[in-house]
């Protein structure tokens, strides 16, 4: 359980808390499709516990595009293993529709998640009371 533990990356990406007080939120809301569709309402500028500004530079949320592109990838192959498992004689068309309405499904939550663990890669874990 020390994987999940407060202190860890994990701890902040899923549970939405800011990558260097654990404390405050990330996103002001856990509802991955709400943080897409009205993003710049609900993104968090800065931690309400830390003070951290989260968009480290200008441009610094494009680097999560890559870890979105890791994600989306995760999931074709999944969905595409799944569909070749369970349904050997699915015509390809089919899997192709199938694997595009499941990333097409994902991607509210990958987008919520590729940019906790993008800021992740950047700022460490500091417990500090002295904020
Ligand atoms: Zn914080």
């Amino acid at each position: 359980m020390r994987l999940l533990a407060k202190g860890s990356k994990m701890y902040s990406i899923l549970f939405n808390k800011c990558p260097k007080c654990h404390i405050g939120n990330f996103w002001t809301t856990n509802n991955p499709l709400k943080n897409m569709l009205l993003n710049t309402k609900y993104t968090c500028q800065t931690c309400e516990n830390c003070s951290l500004v989260y968009e480290l530079e200008i441009g610094f949320w494009y680097g999560s595009m890559y870890v979105s592109y890791a994600i989306s990838v995760a999931v074709m192959m999944l969905f595409w293993t799944l569909t070749s498992v369970f349904f050997p004689l699915i015509n390809i068309f089919s899997e192709i529709l199938i694997i595009v309405i499941a990333i097409l499904l994902a991607s509210p939550l990958n987008y919520h998640i590729s940019r906790l663990v993008w800021i992740n890669f950047f700022i460490k874990y500091t417990p500090d009371d002295t904020y």
